[in-house]
């Protein structure tokens, strides 16, 4: 058991009920492939990559090389001041621009997935009203779409709960409901609500291409009908690939597997494939045509002291060769195929799965509403089943607002590790009373 008032970390949103759940034992202390280990000497299936971000296992010895090698010639170099940023920052760049959508030439790094959907959206607000449009502020984002914490990217990501929970966060900040919640057309819901709040008042809409909250899916008509409405009213279309971008979905960007044109797109988590901090904005030739001509007369003043810092970026040229040679990309297809086939037919076998939806090794499996006696929520299903897994030696995520577990494990798994998932889950499913 662990003392509350010796316990040293505030590290999760309701103490209370984490230490609930948190034993000494329980504290991780080993990751080996895609398999972590806990103080007791249990080991598990990493099968929520750490927090999506682990994409390559524990122990890659090409990321880890890379990081030690960095580590011993210059651990740190600023990249936003003062004319002197480190070398590796423009290599990493320049071995990431090739994978990317072919209209996007510039990348600016910072340290998180939330500081990435932050920066895009103030550079949108800048670059408008540098242009003269300082009415044009709304920003446009769906309701259960997740884009980080803090009063930029919180106020951006679609829980409600989150902007209310200290006061007033980035103010004109909408949301709309998906076009998976039920709305009459592809595009309709966002595209009525804008022309509705006048379009020439909006900057930008963000939003993901596969929702990490539950795993729905945007069509390609929906995008694209999206991309042409907001390409007509000079609204940036701001894609956030945090979760989806380096490979989960089968290919560098979901954005080229749709054929998209963003104006800005953000990349986290699997780009330094977890092992140090990084993330990215990346601009289309537009945007950043716009930026550098507006350069000189105006600044476009953020950034933080360990942006672009070497350590991830040593981590993401290796990430880069590996999904680049490495036969990673294909085992992404293969593999999450199998591991979708694998779920469907367990939901066909327990009714209380509604449903199974996402792309490449993203994939959720949600829950009925409520459990048959009534006595459980689909969330305490949800939450019931990712404890049931852990017990039986899988890692899964649960969610805050969708009834659903979420199943994304490393890009690098194998047959057995998705055979191991899907037998685990249809286990738990039989042996758990709901
Ligand atoms: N955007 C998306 C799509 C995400 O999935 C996440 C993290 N779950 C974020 C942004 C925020 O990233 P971070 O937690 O690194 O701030």
């Amino acid at each position: 058991m662990i003392d509350r008032d010796t316990y040293p970390l505030w590290n999760s949103p309701s103490m209370s009920a984490y230490l609930t759940t948190l034993s000494h034992e329980n504290m991780l202390v080993e990751g080996r492939g895609v398999r972590v280990r806990d103080a007791a000497g249990r080991w598990f299936l990493d099968a929520r990559s750490g927090l999506w971000n682990v994409t390559l296992g524990y122990d890659h010895p090409k990321v880890t090389e890379a990081i030690e090698r960095q580590l011993r010639t210059l651990p740190f170099a600023n990249l936003v001041g003062y004319g002197r940023p480190g070398a590796i920052a423009v290599e990493a760049a320049e071995a990431l621009l090739p994978h990317l959508p072919v209209h996007m030439n510039k990348i600016r790094y910072c340290s998180n997935g939330s500081q990435a959907v932050e920066t895009a959206v103030l550079l949108s607000r800048f670059l408008h009203h540098s242009g003269g449009e300082k009415e044009r502020l709304a920003v446009f984002g769906m309701w259960h779409g997740y884009h980080g914490l803090g009063s930029g990217a919180g106020a951006v990501t679609g829980m409600s709960y989150v902007h209310d929970q200290s006061g007033p966060l980035l103010p004109e900040v909408h949301h709309v409901s998906g076009p998976f919640e039920g709305a009459a057309a592809p595009g309709a819901g966002l595209e009525q609500t804008i022309t509705a709040c006048g379009p020439e008042r909006v900057a930008a809409v963000v939003l993901e291409l596969v929702v990490g909250e539950g795993g729905h899916v945007l069509s390609d008509d929906y995008l694209h009908s999206l991309e042409r409405f907001c390409r007509g009213h000079g609204i940036h279309l701001i894609v956030d690939e945090v979760s989806t971008g380096m490979g989960r979905t089968g290919a560098f960007t979901r954005t080229e597997q749709v054929g998209i044109r963003p104006d800005i797109l953000t990349l986290g988590k699997g780009l330094s494939a977890g092992y140090a901090p990084l993330s990215a904005v990346v601009l289309s030739d537009e945007v950043s045509a716009r930026l550098f001509d507006l350069d000189f007369e105006q600044k476009f003043l953020i950034g933080s002291t360990n942006d672009g810092h070497p350590l991830g970026l040593a981590a993401s040229m290796a990430v880069i060769d590996t999904l680049a040679d490495g036969g990673v990309l294909e085992n992404v297809e293969a593999m999450g195929a199998l591991l979708r086939q694998g779920l469907e037919e367990v939901a066909a076998r327990h009714p209380q799965v509604a449903a199974v939806r996402g792309a490449g090794l993203m994939q959720a499996v949600e829950m009925v509403a409520a459990s048959q006696d009534g006595a459980l929520t689909g969330g305490a299903m949800a939450d019931h089943l990712r404890l049931a897994l852990e017990e039986r030696g899988v890692l899964v995520s649960s969610l805050a607002m969708v009834p659903a577990i979420m199943i994304i494990p490393p890009l690098v798994v194998t047959a057995s590790d998705v055979e191991e998932i899907v037998t685990t889950l249809d286990k738990a499913l039989a042996e758990i009373r709901y």
